[in-house]
């Protein structure tokens, strides 16, 4: 584990102190369209020292919150590295009782952040649907994301919410549930998501944020960019719903080549928002 350069903003707690960890997984090799996913956690980390420490609307001083930075896996060679490095660090944060956030890298950093889980459900945002067996001959690919999160927790305890986009492998598959962007446009995201958060039956949600879930128009700097998605005010009144039910949180496929920062911004913002939610309901318990 390596930190070069900047923190997250406010992450200045020992590892002993803090109720959040935040580790960067600077992969993306797997990457089918546009590269440079690595590069987001620095980015990320660099936007995140814009914001205010108080978040006013949840009447929060980050500077009162304990929040570790642990800087960025270092063994990111090949997919099974990245797995198992990622895994075991992870695991560590979750075994010492600390609120894991895993900053990508492509959307492959999800799989070794939910092995380190038992008995999560998992929500993912995205504008893909990610449940192909293999990919390019990688089962590891971010393509295949949810598959394997589904092969970890149970396809009943996994759901997509926001997708645009769906391969006709996956279409003639057997489907996760999933609910896609047409159909939250129409019913508003605050009525789709209250469904989707009843059909995961499992208590403590693990929610991954593939930020092309997000519109292009609001995030574009990602890999994969996919017109008709989420604005940033839905996903924020998202992780408000989770609230109480968040066990741990990605967010991935942020990709500052193609990014003018407003990209990298909005992924630290959504840190701060899990940050604000998970800590205020905890604080209330
Ligand atoms: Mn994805
Ligand atoms: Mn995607």
């Amino acid at each position: 584990m390596v930190l070069r350069g900047i923190n997250f903003a406010f992450a200045t707690a020992s590892f002993e102190k803090a109720e959040f960890v935040i580790v960067g997984v600077p992969f993306d090799r797997t990457t089918s369209f546009r590269p440079g996913a690595r590069a987001a956690p620095n980015a990320i980390r660099e936007a995140s020292n814009n914001f205010e420490p108080y978040v006013f609307e949840h009447d929060l001083l980050l500077t009162d919150v304990n929040v570790h930075d642990a800087g960025n896996i270092e063994d990111c060679g090949s997919s099974e590295d990245m797995v198992r490095e990622t895994k075991q660090v992870v695991t560590s944060i979750v075994k010492a009782g600390k609120f894991p956030i895993v900053i990508g890298g492509e959307h492959a950093v999800t799989i070794p952040a939910v092995q380190a889980f038992h008995d999560v459900g998992v929500i993912t945002i995205d504008a893909h649907l990610d449940f192909r067996d293999e990919y390019m001959n990688n089962k590891l690919s971010h393509a295949c994301v949810l598959r394997r999160n589904a092969d970890h927790v149970g396809i009943e305890n996994v759901l997509a919410f926001g997708v645009r986009s769906i391969s006709i492998e996956e279409k003639m598959a057997k489907m996760p549930e999933y609910i896609d962007a047409y159909t939250i446009h129409e019913e508003g995201v605050e009525k789709a998501f209250k469904r989707a958060l009843n059909m995961i039956r499992r208590e403590n949600i693990y929610f991954s944020l593939d930020v092309d879930g997000i519109d292009p128009a609001y995030a574009p700097g990602t890999g994969t960019p996919e017109p008709f998605g989420l604005t940033s005010m839905d996903v924020k009144k998202c992780i408000n719903m989770l609230g109480p039910r968040l066990v741990g949180f990605d967010v991935n496929e942020v990709s500052p080549p193609y990014d003018k920062g407003n990209t990298a911004a909005l992924a630290a913002r959504m840190i701060i928002e899990v940050i604000s939610v998970v800590h205020n309901h905890r604080k209330k318990q």
